[in-house]
């Protein structure tokens, strides 16, 4: 089986509003978003297609088919549109909400229709770069994930070795001084997109989630000096991943912690799945 992923982009308007609600119910919801003035976006759509290798023309998919139907399906209906105005499902229907999750599933079921059975294998839509949803077509289940970005300096060094067997395994990591990054965490949730808000969840909760269980913790701190958190624990970026994972995943809930990604440096990620 071979994947291919084709990206293209598109510069779109929106905003999210359930009609019912009222103007501080909606801002309240969507945050921002609610601007019944609109705002916009720079798309990137990823496409990410599946199947067999043709034995004639060596591909999977032509990318002149795949670019064809991305810009008959998606860009048509996308590109330079308002979307609560314009699009021929969104303008329709003021109760579906034109969010990250539902665009996705929208596009998904255009591409789905015009591929060869089982081929399309996940669309992905940033709405910027540091916010993204994944659908797999799995019913209305969807992963959406955040990107932040904190700053932290560390010493690896485990009390469970000697000073010399420290020096030896972290080398410069291991520095009395210590050391710093800039970590970014990927933080991916995933659950049914809501009917009503079109939401999996509100990046308005998120943010505040991470921002007090993350960086109200670990930003701007030396992790061994500041935080008790490794006061006697190894700051590796293992050790890290699952002390974020377990201060995050309980405060989320009732909304599904799927995965953590911590980026020490751009050279090194740690992906971490509970359990
Ligand atoms: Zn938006
Ligand atoms: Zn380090």
């Amino acid at each position: 089986m071979y994947y291919l992923t084709r990206q293209t982009a598109f510069e779109a308007s929106h905003y999210n509003r359930i009609p019912e609600l009222s103007d501080a119910g909606n801002f309240e919801l969507f945050g921002a978003a609610a601007n019944p003035n609109s705002h916009g976006h720079n798309y990137v759509l990823e496409v990410m297609v599946k199947g067999s290798v043709d034995v004639d023309d060596g591909m999977v998919i032509n990318l002149v088919t795949l670019d064809a139907l991305l810009k008959s399906e998606v860009l048509a209906n996308y590109d330079h549109k308002h979307l609560n105005h314009q699009h021929p499902i969104f303008a329709k229907n003021s109760h579906l909400q034109p969010t990250c999750e539902n665009i996705t599933i929208e596009i998904w079921q255009r591409l789905v229709a015009s591929l060869p059975e089982g081929m399309l294998h996940r669309v992905r839509l940033y709405e910027n770069a540091a916010n993204f949803a994944d659908y797999y077509g799995e019913g209305p289940m969807v992963y959406l994930t955040k990107v932040y970005e904190f700053s932290a300096a560390h010493r690896l060094h485990s009390h469970a070795l000697s000073d010399e067997e420290n020096q030896e395994i972290f080398g410069k990591c291991n520095n009395p001084a210590g050391h710093g990054h800039n970590y970014i965490l990927e933080v991916t949730v995933k659950g049914d997109v809501d009917a009503k808000t079109g939401l999996v969840a509100g990046l308005n909760f998120l943010d505040e989630v991470v921002q007090k269980q993350v960086h109200a913790r670990f930003d701007y701190k030396h992790l061994n000096l500041d935080t008790p958190e490794f006061e006697m624990l190894n700051p590796t970026s293992e050790n890290f991943v699952k002390v974020i994972w377990d201060v995050l995943e309980p405060n989320l809930r009732p909304v599904v912690l799927y995965r953590l990604r911590l980026r020490e440096t751009p050279k090194n990620h740690f992906d971490y799945y509970g359990e």
